[in-house]
Parts: structure tokens; sequence; C-alpha cells
């Protein structure tokens, strides 16, 4: 380590214990003290956060991260009595450059339409504590981060009088939330691919209802990591993202992860309150990594969670991983939860940039190897699992069939099947320490499962039901880049 690099590290020890503000790319303490973002493969210059929320993926394939994590811990008591908005606010502001008062709008803005006072309340259930994230407009947990995201790229817009065009890839439940977030926006244009056939019927419907003039929907032949290495493609075509304004509602996104981190605190302070204890744990039923990986960093500010426990469905690539050091490539099973019916995890590479000690030339190494080959491996040294912070598992469709009928039976309460494979697999786990289960799905939106627990569909929302017989929009495209490029570039300015 040179000179600067020592001093660089040094005050970062140092600002991590105290108040963790970040330093400029100088290592020099900047006066305004404004977070500034690193890509996880380390070449790009650090950017601001608005900057950082405009270029979605890192200029240089990577993605970004705030360079330092400030570390809240003598706040933890005074954030637990805030409403969510209010603590929505202390979060971001470490991580944000907007005037306090805009982002105060922006954030007020966004939960404005969510159906609960509380936004995500936090319920009591059969000895585990689930925490509601369903009441926004697409009732699943992506409308807490796409609504703020939304409203976000609408204010840079406006204060920069610029225009943009958002591509994104979706497996059903970030397509309606991302379509909610900014339909009718004069600036924005979105398309939004899904895989063909492998969405439900009811997040389709949710999606290509939609008819503002600047939504475009796009059922591409193939999976949703189809679609997702599309739209990497068209982002790492920096002429193409530069032409036309690209921007990224995936959760490769840092507002999106941002705007998640707020609700670890909001319900894990509850809890902690309520039971008197400590510490608690998280489980998490998770697809692309986006969500855990918001805990993950709630922890390392120091919110004190003693597991985050990853639940995944047949698609296992991530449990896997944490149980062995192995992170292979498999083919996609369609399964009852199919907003996790994923194999390549976008935000597992900043996952892992941290768990390499923030080492960049190492991290690329692996990412490279993995796209060759598919299949890489880390060191456990001698340990047991990858990271003891972790436990992973994964509940197949009769383990998240039977939790369904049991919380229904015993506490006439309804889970969806995402939430189902959190609970199931978050039942495994025997901390002491209140169970935190994020319920990422109104049981509405994936009526099949339900029917299939319970032999009857006992599960309405009066949103989805109004769906039934409004016109669709939507346009079938082969599995393509070129013919997706082509499509965009024929219908932006
Ligand atoms: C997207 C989604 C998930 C997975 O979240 P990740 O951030 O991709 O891990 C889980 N459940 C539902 C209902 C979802 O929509």
């Amino acid at each position: 380590m040179g000179l600067v690099g020592f001093h660089r590290a040094f005050l970062r020890s140092i600002f991590k214990r105290v108040h963790a503000f970040p330093l400029d790319h100088h290592g020099i303490v900047s006066k305004v003290l404004f977070m500034k973002y690193i890509s996880t493969r380390g070449d790009i210059d650090p950017v601001g956060f608005k900057q950082a929320v405009m270029m979605g993926l890192a200029r240089d394939g990577g993605l970004l991260l705030p360079e330092a994590i400030p570390d809240v811990t003598e706040r933890l008591q005074e954030w637990a009595s805030l409403s969510y908005t209010e603590l929505a606010f202390e979060v971001m502001n470490l991580f944000t450059d907007l005037p306090e008062n805009d982002l105060k709008a922006v954030i007020e803005k966004s939960y404005s339409t969510f159906r609960d006072d509380e936004i995500t309340p936090l319920v009591e259930v059969g000895g585990v504590h689930i925490l509601e994230l369903f009441h926004g407009p697409t009732l699943a947990f992506k409308d807490l981060a796409l609504q703020f995201l939304g409203n976000l790229f609408e204010y840079i817009l406006e204060e920069e009088d610029q225009y943009m065009n958002i591509i994104g890839a979706t497996s059903g439940d970030t397509g309606s939330a991302a379509i909610y977030g900014v339909r009718g926006m004069e600036r924005i244009k979105i398309f939004v691919m899904h895989p063909d056939g492998l969405v439900s019927p009811v997040q389709k419907a949710q999606m290509t209802s939609v008819l503002d003039d600047n939504v475009f929907n796009l059922a591409v032949d193939g999976t949703f990591d189809d679609c997702q290495a599309i739209l990497k493609e068209l982002f790492n075509d920096l002429e193409f993202k530069d032409k036309h304004s690209l921007g990224s509602i995936n959760s490769i996104n840092w507002a999106r992860i941002l705007a998640q981190i707020v609700y670890y605190f909001y319900a894990g302070l509850q809890a902690m309150k309520k039971s008197g204890s400590e510490t608690v744990r998280f489980s998490v039923p998770t697809g692309n990594f986006g969500d855990i990986f918001a805990g993950y960093i709630a922890s390392r500010m120091g919110l004190p969670v003693s597991k985050l426990i990853l639940a995944t469905n047949e698609n296992d690539i991530l449990a896997r991983f944490f149980n062995s050091g192995r992170y292979y490539m498999d083919s996609v099973n369609a399964t009852i939860s199919p907003s996790m019916d994923i194999q390549i995890a976008s935000n597992f590479e900043r996952y892992l940039y941290y768990w390499l000690g923030e080492d960049s030339a190492k991290l690329k190494v692996l990412m490279e190897k993995f796209a060759e080959t598919g299949d890489i491996a880390v060191e456990l040294g001698g340990k047991d699992s990858v990271d003891s912070l972790f436990t992973a598992g994964s509940g197949d469709a009769q383990a998240t069939l039977a939790t369904i009928k049991q919380f229904y039976t015993d506490y006439s309460y309804l889970l969806d099947p995402h939430t189902a494979v959190g609970v199931y697999v978050g039942l495994q786990d025997k901390g002491d320490d209140p169970l935190i289960c994020l319920s990422t799905a109104h049981p509405a939106k994936f009526g099949g499962a339900i029917k299939d627990a319970l032999g009857q569909d006992k599960a309405y929302h009066p949103v989805l039901a109004a769906l039934s017989g409004l016109p669709m929009h939507c346009e079938s495209l082969p599995n393509s880049v070129s013919a997706v490029r082509e499509y965009v570039e024929q219908r932006v300015d």
C-alpha cells in the first residue's frame, strides 16, 4: 500500500468508528460531506449520488457502492421512535446529495401511494414477525424502492432538464412496480422485458394494462436470465447507452438498495423494542440478492442483526454458495414462487466485493472466470460456511404449500408463496431472538399457489380484481439483443 493508500485506509478506519462520513477520492475529508460512489470493479472515478442513480450499472461493468458505510449505532435509540418516512429521511440523507427539503418531498410523495399508514406494518403471527411489504400500488415489496426511484428520476431529470429511457427486465414483480413508478412521467420512457409465458397472468395483466404512452411492454421468447443478459449487453454498449440516455430500474440501481435498507431498521428496531431483545434475525426470500443485500448493509451500518437467513426456492444457487463456497450456474426451474426463479443474481457481485475485503482486482478475476465458466468457488479457510452472519436454505413447492396451509389453518393468515419460502427456511433456524420474515407480496398476486395449498383460492385484493377485462398492450420479441435494440431505437427520440 502506498502512502496515499495508507492515509486513506487510516482515515477510513477512523471515520468508520466515529461517524463514517465519506472521503472524497483523494482521501481528504470534504467540507461538504456528500457520499461518493465507487465501482466494485474499481475502474471509474468516484461519482456523486445523483450520477450513481443515473448511471445504474457502473461504466466499467461493475456495480456501484458507497465509498464508505456510515456507522449509525449511536442513533438507533432515537431512530426507534420515528415514523417510516422520518426514518427513511434519516437513512437516505446519509447517502444522498439532495437538499434536505427536496429529499423529504421525494420521500413523502413516494410513500403517499401506500395503502397502510405504517407503510410496512410488522405483524406477529405464530411466533414470527411478518414484515408486510406489499401495501404499495402493485402489492409487492418492489414498490418500496420503485416508487422512490421513479420520483427521484423525475426530480433529477427536471433539475437537469434531461430525458431518460429506462430499459428493464422482470421476472414478474419488478416490471409492474417500475411501470407504476414512472407511468405518465413526461421525461421518461420505459421498456420492460419479461420472459414470455413465465410470469403469472396477474403479473402480466398488471404490467400490460398500463396504457400510458411512455410505457412499452416486451414479451421476450426466453427466460428471465435471458432478459437480464440482453439488458446487461445493452447497458455495456456505452455508445448506445449514452446516445439514448439509458436508465436502469433493476436492482443494480443503488437507489433501490438504499430504499430497502430503511425497512430493516424500521422492523428491526420495532421488534427489539417490543421483545426487549438486543438482536434480531431476518429471513428473506431471495432471487436477485437485492433485498437481502440491503439487510447486509443495514447490519454493516450497525443494526444488530444476529442472522440473515437467505431463503431460495428450487433455484438454489445462492443457498449452495453460502453453504459450500461454490457458486455455479444451473438451468432455471419454473416454480410456484416465480419472482425468485433466477440463477445469476445481479447483486451478488456487491456482496462478493465486501467478502473479498473490498479488493476490486480479486473480484474482477472471479467475475471474469464466472462469465467464462459459470463456476467459481471461494476458500472457506476451515470454516463451515462462507459468512457467519448468513444461514441459507431452500424450500421446494411441497414445503411452500405446506407452510401456506399451516399458517392459514392455525392462524387464519395467508402467506404468498415467496413469503412462505422465507417463513419455512426461517423457522429452521434455531435462534432465540425475534425472527422477522419479510413478506414480499400480497397472496392475491399468486392465487394459483394459494389454491394448490388450500384447495380453494382464498386470496383476494380489489386492485387485482379490477384488472380483469381491462385492455392490455404488449409486443412479442425474439430472444435477441439486436431485436430489442432495434425496437427501442425506433421508439425513442
Ligand atoms: C423480487 C421478489 C423477490 C426476490 O427479491 P430479490 O431482491 O430479487 O432477492 C422475492 N419475492 C417477491 C414477491 C419478489 O417480487
